[in-house]
């Protein structure tokens, strides 16, 4: 080869490698040098589980309930995740750390983020003995303390406290997600204590997304929550339960407060896509109009059909049972009886 060839084609071949890298670039960042972020708001039904790319670079928020190993495990594959650089676990109950353990086994995990507040059930037990068995350290949250996701970045907001006694969704780690000028906010299932010292500590926590906390429960999607983080959108991660979530005070809050809502129980899930200055959904908003419809639909009837047991009684109960306490496994009554458990005399649930 001629010497000039061989420049040549030296030449070319970095025109080339420019030119693709240039329409990678164009491709991924807009005018004001942004770049794509995507939120999915998983459906998983009655719990939580959000996975956020920006860049190339994922990150699980919650990991759904014990039954929903496949619906999470199967949608991270499918988005072709194989790492993660944050799996934050907001609090300890089994709606949000069900598939974690599955989650941990399959993917390469950089930070996981939990609350040092525990919960003695089977399913938390497994997934500190999952963390340790994979050698990673937990690191407990820090408010205020920001992280970098690919081109966005989040900051902690909770939890402020560890004396909010036994309601495990006070102690939720709540966090506020940037990308350009997007900003979308998580709460966990922190209720109003907590959501009151979230808006004493000083962070910005105003956003255009909120996702309305523990599954649009009253408690946590309160009007003077709503007037601080002034979203235009409100996502609810809800399922068929028998808690009436979402509440109607949430639903006609929303309505009055003219905030574009959207539900993974009407829409499966759910994708937010903010180029840095815009914010576009992949579903269509929920009709508020429509009034308030909950998503009670197997709800305290005696036809219903998901019953709770916990990991040391030998009865099963309905949602909202006072011998339930935190550690409550979703089954069904036929599992149940099979299991050998009894149906709760105070709660009375189908038998
Ligand atoms: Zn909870
Ligand atoms: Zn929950």
């Amino acid at each position: 080869m001629k010497k000039h060839t061989k420049v040549y084609l030296v030449v070319s071949l970095l025109l080339l490698l420019f030119a693709s890298g240039f329409t990678l670039s164009i491709h991924h960042t807009d005018a004001a040098g942004y770049t794509k972020m995507k939120v999915h708001y998983i459906d998983t039904g009655e719990s939580d589980s959000i996975l956020i790319e920006s860049n190339k670079h994922y990150m699980l928020i919650d990991a759904g309930d014990v039954d929903d190993v496949d619906t999470v495990v199967g949608y991270l594959k499918k988005q072709k995740v194989k790492t993660l650089d944050y799996l934050i676990l907001t609090h300890p109950h089994a709606d949000h750390i069900g598939a974690a353990s599955s989650v941990i086994d399959i993917f390469i995990i950089k930070k996981i983020i939990m609350p040092s507040k525990t919960n003695n059930t089977k399913v938390y037990e497994t997934l500190l003995d999952t963390i340790a068995k994979n050698n990673l350290k937990i690191t407990k949250p820090k408010v205020g303390k920001s992280y970098t996701l690919g081109k966005a970045s989040f900051t902690l907001l909770a939890p402020n406290s560890y004396e909010y006694g036994s309601n495990l969704n006070n102690y939720s780690i709540s966090l506020r997600l940037v990308n350009g000028k997007n900003s979308f906010l998580f709460v966990g299932d922190c209720e109003t204590e907590a959501l009151s010292d979230i808006q004493k500590n000083k962070q910005t926590i105003a956003s255009d997304v909120l996702l309305c906390g523990h599954h649009g429960s009253k408690t946590s999607t309160t009007a003077t929550l709503l007037k601080a983080v002034s979203p235009t959108y409100a996502v609810i991660s809800v399922g068929k339960n028998s808690y009436g979530h979402p509440s109607s005070t949430t639903l006609s809050l929303l309505k009055k407060k003219k905030i574009t809502t959207y539900r993974t129980d009407e829409n499966g899930t759910i994708i937010a896509t903010s180029t840095g200055t815009k914010i576009t959904f992949s579903a269509k908003p929920t009709d508020l109009s429509k009034g308030t419809s909950t998503n009670t639909s197997d709800d305290n009837s005696s036809k219903s059909n998901v019953v709770y047991i916990t990991d040391t009684g030998k009865k099963y109960h309905k949602a909202g049972c006072r011998y339930l306490k935190s550690s409550k496994t979703k089954t069904t009554v036929e599992k149940a009886k099979k299991a050998g458990y009894e149906p709760c005399k105070v709660c009375k649930p189908a038998s």
